[in-house]
């Protein structure tokens, strides 16, 4: 193996241990107590998994928690009626709605009606227009995770050749853009690329963001590279067993890259600290307090 290994989980404890101390200095220097309200519409064991860790997580930070648990048949009318309750709430700074919805639910209308300034998801159509302007934005947790990690192992970016494997509202896109706002030379690929092999070989900064165990062998990565791999794919272990493998080929990737991020253990715990961050930094410019160094771009 010639790679040295991104470690996420580092990463993320050490964000975690900033956004901590942030959350106390805010408490004793001016009283103020961030709150993260997560929303989650029905029963989907894998969501209510998620927003569980998102609870405790944002307690142990030092910051205020409020879960809210709605069946899976509530109304789109109940559903933004809360929305609204906590756009209104003063001790809420972040607001996130647990995705998937249930299908009779319009995920865009309920995004859209969350105040942009508490949507620490950065999905609204608000954030996204501030992100592709280059303007202060609230910033996707996983794209901002990735992007922290890359600044963090090469410093600046600027020239680089980027491509970045799915074009997702949530992975694929915002992290392109994050790309180009650090001067990298951006490529997005998908499902309809041609000859992807070629285009990912180009790349000093691959991002794969597909959802397809394994689909991105080492042999189409260029070497010295730095690999992100966002995919969090579950395959047969054998004897009844199960694992979490990424979307890179983790072994003969890490046999040509510079530098990659493992699954699980790379990006993963990063996506969860970005949300504790972009609370803080919500509370912050909600407060008209300075924000904080090192939790946003
Ligand atoms: P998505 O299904 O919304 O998008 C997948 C993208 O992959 C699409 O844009 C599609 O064009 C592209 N694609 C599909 N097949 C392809 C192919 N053969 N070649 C090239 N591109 C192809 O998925 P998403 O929500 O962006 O998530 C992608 C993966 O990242 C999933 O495995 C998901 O579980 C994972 N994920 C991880 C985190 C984390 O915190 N680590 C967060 C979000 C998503």
């Amino acid at each position: 193996m010639t790679a040295s290994i991104i470690d996420g989980k580092a990463f993320a404890a050490e964000l975690r241990g900033k956004v901590a101390g942030h959350v106390a200095r805010l408490a004793a220097d001016h009283g103020v107590v961030p709150g993260l309200a997560v929303v989650l519409v029905g029963e989907d064991p894998a969501s209510q998994v998620y927003v569980g860790s998102k609870g405790k997580m944002t307690v142990e930070v030092g910051m205020r928690s409020f879960t809210h648990r709605l069946a899976a048949d509530t109304d789109e009318a109940r559903l933004l009626g809360l929305i609204q309750t906590l756009n209104n709430d003063p001790e809420v700074h972040g607001i996130l709605v647990q995705l998937p919805l249930p299908a009779h639910l319009d995920s865009d209308l309920v995004i859209n009606a969350i105040d942009p300034a508490k949507d620490v998801d950065g999905f609204h159509i608000s954030n996204v227009g501030l992100l592709a302007t280059g303007q202060k934005a609230m910033v996707p947790c996983t794209p901002l995770g990735c992007l922290l990690m890359l600044r963090a192992h090469h410093g600046s970016l600027s020239g680089m050749e980027a491509v970045v494997i799915g074009r997702s509202n949530i992975v694929g896109k915002p992290m392109a853009q994050l790309l180009l706002g650090e001067s990298c030379t951006v490529t997005m690929a998908h499902s309809r690329t041609r000859d992807l092999a070629a285009v990912v070989r180009r790349a000093d900064i691959v991002v794969a963001a597909v959802g397809r165990a394994r689909m991105v062998p080492g042999d189409w990565i260029k070497p010295g590279a730095t690999v992100i791999d966002v995919g969090i794919n579950r395959v047969d272990a054998g004897e009844g067993k199960t694992r979490l493998v990424g979307d890179v080929d983790f072994d003969s990737a890490a046999a040509v890259a510079g530098a990659i991020t493992p699954v699980p253990g790379g990006v993963g715990p990063m996506t969860i600290a970005c949300l504790l961050a972009n609370t803080v930094t919500a509370c912050c410019r909600a407060h008209g307090l300075p924000e904080p160094e090192g939790l946003t771009v």
